[in-house]
C-alpha cells in the first residue's frame, strides 16, 4: 500500500501517499489534507486564492477547456447557457427527479428520456452532472498537486447524509473521471463531527447536532457515536433553503426600498452588481451593525443603499424559523428526550457548518433552539473538507486505533405476509448474537412454509436486501393459525447468519448458513439506513395499508370458508347480505386507501358476528351429539 514519493519543493522522501479529502459542496467545494508533519487537517489554499472553489463551470465561448471556480462565478448571469452551477442538486437523479426544478437552473436541462439521468445541454454539447462535477474535482485536484507538490490519485469525498445510492455512486464516477481512487464517500455530518475531534476516540460515546446551512440547501443531523461507529439518528432539512434565499431577501427589500431603476431586474450586468452587492451586505453584517453601497446603472446613475443588521434580521427571520422547524423535526424523530427532558442534556455539542452560519441570527437561533452555545470554533467553510482529510488520514492507515464494527450494522428479519419485513436482529447488535419468533400458517392445510431472510431498515422487504430464502417442508396439514414455526437466527462473531426453522408440533427443522455482509460496501450499509431514515414516514404508511390489506385477505379467507362450510345454517337474506358484503371489501381492496378497507371489514365482521355465533352454537351442539365437525 505504501508508495514512496519525493517532495520537490523540499527534496525529500515522503514515506506515505496523500489522501485528500474533498467537500464537493453545492455552492463551494474544498480539498484538505493532514500535514504530514502536524498531523493537522488544514484546508489547502493554493497561490492565495483562498481554500473555497466555488463549484461553478464555465464553458467559454471560444471552445477552450471550462473554467471552475471564482473564474466561472463571473459568469453567473453575463453568461448564463454557459455557466453550470448548483450541478450537485443534479448529480444522480432522472429528469423525473428534478420535476418543475428543472426549469428554475439558468442552464439547459435535457430531458433525454424521463427514466435516464439527467443531462445539461451547452450549445450542441451535453454533459452529465458526474463529468462536470468532475471538472470541479480536476480543479480541486490540480491545486492540491500544486500546493502539495505531489501527485494526489485518492481521495475522500463527501456527501449529504440523505443521499441516495445513485447519487453516491455518481460522486464515486464523478472523483474517477477526474482521476481520482475514492476510497470512500462519507456523509458531511460525519466528517464534521471528525473535525471537531469527536468519534476518534474509541471508548467516548457522544450524541451531538450537525446544522449545516449553505448557499442553497439546509440540513440537520443528529449523530450518535460510539465505539467510532457514526449513527445517523435522523436527518432532516430543505434542500431549497440557503444563504442565496439571505441575498434574495435583501434584494427585493433594496428593490421596494429604494426604488431601484427598471434596468437593475433586466439587464444581466446590474442583476449581477445588486446581488452581489446584496451578498456583501450579508457578510459584512455577520461582522457590522450598518452596510451603504452605492449601485450603478448603465447611465452611470448612482443609488444609495443601505441595510442594518436589525433590518436584515427582520428580513431573513422567517427563514432561520423554518432551520428551526426542521430542527425540531429532526430532534422528535431521533427520539432523544422524553417531554420533561432537557435537550441540552441529551446533547453533547452542536457543531455549526456551512457559511451561511456566520449570521449571528443563525448562531442565536441554534444556540437558543438547542439550549447551548453551538459551537462554531473551526471555520464552517471548512470543517466538512477538514473531516474529510481526516477520514482520509484514518484510511491512509495513520491512525490505526478508529473506526471498528463490531455490531450488525442492519437489521436482519423474515418477509411476513403482504411483504413486511419483520425484524428479528436489530440493526447495531452487539455480535455475536442469537434471537428467534414464533411465526404460523396463514391458510389451512399449508404444508410447506418459506422462510425469506432480509436485511435493511425499511417496513417493506421490497425495499431491503434479499439474503436468501428456504421452505421448511413437511408440516402436517392443520387448519390455518395451528402450526407452531420457531424462526431463529444466529449471527457469529464473523458475521455469518444460520437461519434455523422448526416445526414444534411435528418437530420439522430446516436450517441454512446465510452471509450477510456479502457484496455490501460500507456505503450501502449507510445508504440503507438512510433511506430508511428518510422514508420511516412513507413505510408506516405502506405498512399500515399492508396490514390492513393482509387483514381484509384473512377476514375475507374466513368468511368466506365460513359461509361455504355452513350454508345450511344460514338463511338466504343472510348469504346475500354477507356477499354484498364480501364485495365491498374486495373494492376496498382494489384502492390504495387504508380507511375504505378497514370500514368495509368491519361492517364485515359486524354483519357476520351473530350468525357466527349462533353456528358456533349450533356446531357444539351437533358435536355434544356426537356428530363429526368439519
Ligand atoms: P455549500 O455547502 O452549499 O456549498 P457553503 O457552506 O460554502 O455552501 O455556504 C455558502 C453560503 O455561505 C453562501 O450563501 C455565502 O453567501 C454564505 N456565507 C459565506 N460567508 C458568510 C458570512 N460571513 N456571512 C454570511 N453568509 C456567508
Ligand atoms: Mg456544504
Amino acid at each position: 500500500m505504501a508508495t514512496v514519493a519525493i517532495n520537490l519543493a523540499t527534496g525529500t522522501f515522503q514515506q506515505e501517499e496523500i489522501i485528500v479529502g474533498i467537500d464537493l459542496g453545492t455552492t463551494n467545494s474544498l480539498v484538505a489534507y493532514v500535514h504530514p508533519d502536524s498531523r493537522q487537517p488544514l484546508a489547502i489554499n493554493d497561490q492565495g486564492r483562498g481554500s473555497i472553489v466555488p463549484s461553478v463551470v464555465h464553458f467559454p465561448a471560444d471552445g477552450h477547456d471550462p473554467v471552475v471556480g471564482n473564474e466561472a462565478r463571473e459568469f453567473l448571469l453575463t453568461d448564463p447557457q454557459r455557466t453550470i452551477y448548483s450541478v450537485k442538486r443534479l448529480l444522480g437523479k432522472s429528469y423525473r427527479d428534478l420535476g418543475q426544478h428543472a426549469s428554475q437552473l439558468g442552464y439547459k436541462v435535457i430531458d433525454d428520456n424521463s427514466e435516464g439521468l439527467v443531462k445539461i445541454r451547452v450549445e450542441d454539447r451535453f454533459y452529465s452532472p458526474i463529468e462536470l462535477s468532475a471538472d470541479i474535482l480536476k480543479e480541486l485536484r490540480a491545486r492540491a498537486e500544486h500546493a502539495l507538490k505531489t501527485p494526489v490519485n485518492r481521495a475522500v469525498i463527501t456527501v449529504p447524509a440523505y443521499f441516495n445510492d445513485s447519487q453516491r455512486q455518481a460522486t464515486r464516477d464523478a472523483g474517477r473521471l477526474a482521476g481520482l481512487e475514492v476510497l470512500r464517500i462519507v456523509n458531511e455530518p460525519t466528517a464534521a463531527a471528525l473535525a471537531y475531534g469527536i468519534g476518534l476516540d474509541p471508548s467516548e460515546e457522544k450524541t451531538v447536532a450537525v446544522y449545516d446551512l449553505g448557499g442553497g440547501t439546509f440540513d440537520v443531523s443528529i449523530l450518535r457515536i460510539q465505539q467510532g461507529i457514526f449513527e445517523v439518528l435522523s436527518t432532516n432539512g430543505d434542500t431549497y433553503l440557503g444563504g442565496d434565499d439571505f441575498d434574495r431577501a435583501v434584494v427585493d427589500h433594496w428593490t421596494a426600498t429604494f426604488g431601484l431603476p427598471e434596468a437593475f431586474h433586466t439587464n444581466p450586468q446590474l442583476q449581477q452588481q445588486l446581488r452581489l452587492a446584496a451578498e456583501m451586505a450579508k457578510r459584512y453584517l455577520s461582522q457590522h451593525d450598518d452596510f451603504t453601497t452605492q449601485l450603478t446603472d448603465a447611465a452611470g446613475q448612482n443609488t444609495t443603499v443601505t441595510l442594518t443588521r436589525a433590518q436584515f434580521n427582520a428580513l431573513i427571520g422567517p427563514l432561520v424559523d423554518r432551520t428551526i422547524t426542521a430542527c425540531r423535526q429532526a430532534v422528535a424523530d431521533a427520539k432523544l428526550i422524553t417531554d420533561s427532558e432537557q435537550l441540552a442534556t441529551k446533547l453533547d455539542a452542536v457543531l455549526l457548518v456551512g457559511g451561511s452560519t456566520r449570521v449571528p441570527l443563525v448562531y442565536d437561533a441554534v444556540s437558543e433552539f438547542f439550549g447551548q452555545p453551538a459551537n462554531n470554533s473551526l471555520n464552517p467553510d471548512e470543517v466538512v473538507a477538514l473531516g474529510a482529510a481526516i477520514q482520509a488520514d484514518i484510511l491512509a492507515g495513520n491512525r490505526r486505533d478508529v473506526l471498528l464494527l463490531d455490531v450488525t450494522p442492519l437489521t436482519l428479519g423474515i418477509e411476513t405476509l403482504g411483504g413486511l419485513l419483520d425484524p428479528i436482529i436489530p440493526r447495531n447488535s452487539k455480535i455475536p448474537t442469537k434471537a428467534g419468533r414464533q411465526y404460523t400458517t396463514s391458510v389451512d392445510g399449508q404444508v410447506n412454509l418459506k422462510i425469506a431472510v432480509y436485511q435493511g431498515e425499511r417496513d417493506l422487504v421490497s425495499q431491503n436486501r434479499k439474503l436468501g430464502e428456504f421452505v421448511l417442508s413437511g408440516i402436517p396439514a392443520m387448519p390455518a393459525g395451528l402450526p407452531k414455526v420457531d424462526v431463529n437466527f444466529l449471527l457469529n462473531a464473523d458475521g455469518i447468519l444460520k437461519v434455523e426453522a422448526i416445526e414444534l408440533r411435528s418437530n420439522t427443522r430446516q436450517q441454512v448458513e446465510i452471509k450477510p455482509q456479502y457484496g455490501l460496501t460500507d456505503e450501502q450499509v449507510e445508504q440503507m439506513l438512510m433511506d430508511s431514515l428518510v422514508n420511516a414516514k412513507e413505510d408506516v404508511a405502506a405498512r399500515l395499508l399492508i396490514e390492513a390489506r393482509t387483514a381484509a385477505e384473512q377476514l375475507l379467507y374466513q368468511v368466506t370458508n365460513f359461509t361455504r362450510k355452513n350454508r345450511q345454517h344460514l338463511t338466504k337474506q343472510e348469504l346475500t347480505a354477507t356477499e354484498a358484503q364480501v364485495e365491498q371489501v374486495r373494492t376496498a381492496l382494489t384502492g390504495t386507501e387504508r380507511d375504505p378497507i378497514l370500514k368495509a371489514m368491519d361492517e364485515l365482521d359486524e354483519l357476520t358476528r351473530p350468525y357466527a355465533e349462533r353456528v358456533m352454537n349450533i356446531s357444539i351442539q351437533q358435536a355434544m351429539a356426537g356428530k363429526k365437525i368439519e
